[in-house]
């Protein structure tokens, strides 16, 4: 299986630019060790998967897509990466992404554009467009990515996958290479919702080395993808979100993809859930308050890479002070939207302006959890288990096409934040095609109901 995949890497990859990191020997010597293991077969053993070069791997070069983590070999692993290599998986290589993960459709990236093997002059989404490629492309089964905003489901939706953003907390961070650390989450990519669940099973849990990891069990994933693949919905109460995709908002959105989402909507009723319209009214101000609490965390995140203990060095040639080097560092080492977003979130956080923009965010994010509550929880006129919406407003768009208007970028992720924000747990699962690409379905549960979410992308996968 690994050299099957190793086959099609070489055959395929130079085109679909999937992956900035292969190491074939390596790989087919993991095989060979699980084989003699005597459990391929059981679970995920000897099933290859594929990395978001944002996950650190020991003595395995990893760059979060960045030139300024170019030539840096970690000196551990993340936990995810150790818990997939405990489970008897195969690691092919690191996949491409958008730098420190800022981005929606891999085009940040500093080393090569990643094509969408549907189309391949269209983009693969972001930031986990490498991973949404590699298992798209079938040069992956099963691949991870990390979410802060919607970067593994809005690639998923792009390429016809299934992608899911567990629970905050509920998976570690422990050497993923922070970018907003209130909000990152690793999750599965995968084609389909079993394949996603049996990943998810593997990497989630407690960990003692993450400080914001949940002691509580994983979710019933697994068990809840093959019960919802006999499709019975009966007495589910699903909620259509207004503000994203339903009567409330229709700006912004494609046709199709609107078309999709309402035949999805049926499919669910058609299982047995009760559907009914519920209004989020803080969602729509979920980009904003996004757009200054992930560069905020960004600006402080990125304080690290200063070219003393991790990757390139720039201008280190005896005639330079300190603060000249990591200067010149800086400047070489980061690409244009990670200085944006830098200067953006130092400007929030700065004396005299924090109240007015990084205190508003947060209270926004305090109405959009609330929204979440009320929604979940009902009051008088009784709650849903999930909110449903599209998961982009559209589908993939051509290479090039949003490069140079950082709005447009951004407003990819507008149906993907709210659950960002609220820490819930949100699954992309595929619902058609529009003019030949792939809509996805997002549904959202609240905190610790992963299950949920699965059992709904099974029934109408
Ligand atoms: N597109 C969003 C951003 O650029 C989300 C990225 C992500 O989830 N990592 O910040």
């Amino acid at each position: 299986v690994t050299r099957a995949h190793l086959d099609r890497i070489a055959a395929e990859d130079g085109a679909l630019g999937a992956y900035l990191h292969v190491d074939g020997d390596a790989a087919l010597a993991r095989a060979a060790e699980v084989d003699a293991s005597g459990t391929a077969g059981t679970g995920l053993a000897g099933i290859p998967v594929a990395l978001k070069d944002v996950f650190v791997t020991e003595g395995v070069p990893t760059t979060s897509g960045s030139r300024i983590l170019e030539g840096w070999r970690p000196p551990y692993s993340a936990t995810v990466a150790t818990r997939l290599r405990d489970a008897g998986t195969v690691m092919l290589g690191k996949t491409n992404m958008d730098e420190f993960a800022m981005g929606s459709s891999t085009e940040n990236s500093a080393y090569t554009a990643t094509r969408n093997p549907w189309d391949r002059d269209r983009i693969p989404g972001g930031s986990s467009g490498g991973s949404s490629t590699a298992v798209a492309g079938h040069l992956a089964p099963l691949a991870l990515g990390t979410d802060t905003g919607g970067s593994i489901r809005q690639p998923a939706a792009l390429t016809g996958l299934v992608g899911h953003k567990p629970t905050y907390g509920s998976v570690s961070r422990y050497g993923l290479i922070a970018f907003s650390s209130s909000l990152d989450q690793a999750g599965p990519m995968a084609r389909t919702v079993l394949d996603a669940a049996l990943l998810h099973e593997a990497i989630g849990g407690h960990d003692p080395r993450d400080s914001t990891s949940i002691d509580a069990p994983v979710p019933a994933v697994v068990e809840a993808a093959r019960r919802g693949a006999g499709g019975d919905l009966a007495g589910l109460r699903v909620g259509v979100v207004r503000e994203l995709g339903g009567e409330g908002a229709r700006e912004g959105y494609e046709q199709g993809v609107l078309d999709r989402f309402a035949g999805a909507v049926a499919l669910l009723e058609a299982a047995g859930a009760e559907v009914r319209e519920v209004s989020c009214p803080s969602f729509g101000l979920a980009l904003p308050a996004y757009y200054l609490i992930a560069p905020s965390e960004a600006s402080s995140n990125l304080a690290r890479f200063e070219g003393m203990r991790f990757g390139i060095r720039v201008g280190d040639d005896g005639g330079r002070d300190v603060d000249e080097v990591m200067a010149l560092t800086r400047e070489q080492g980061f690409g244009p939207e990670v200085k944006r977003r830098i200067i953006l979130g130092t400007y929030a956080l700065s004396a005299g302006y924090y109240d007015a923009y990084y205190g508003q965010a947060q209270k926004v994010r305090t109405l959009i959890g609330r929204d979440f509550s009320t929604a979940f929880d009902g009051g008088a006129s009784g709650g849903v288990d999930v909110l449903v919406s599209p998961t982009s407003p559209t589908v993939a768009w051509p290479i090039g096409a949003r490069v140079h208007d950082p709005l447009a970028m951004y407003a990819a992720d507008l149906c993907t934040l709210p659950a960002s924000l609220a820490g819930v747990p949100a699954i992309s699962v595929p619902c058609g095609l529009s003019e030949g690409l792939p809509v996805g379905l997002q549904v959202m549960a609240p905190a610790l109901a992963d299950d949920r979410c699965y059992r709904v992308a099974a029934a109408v996968e």
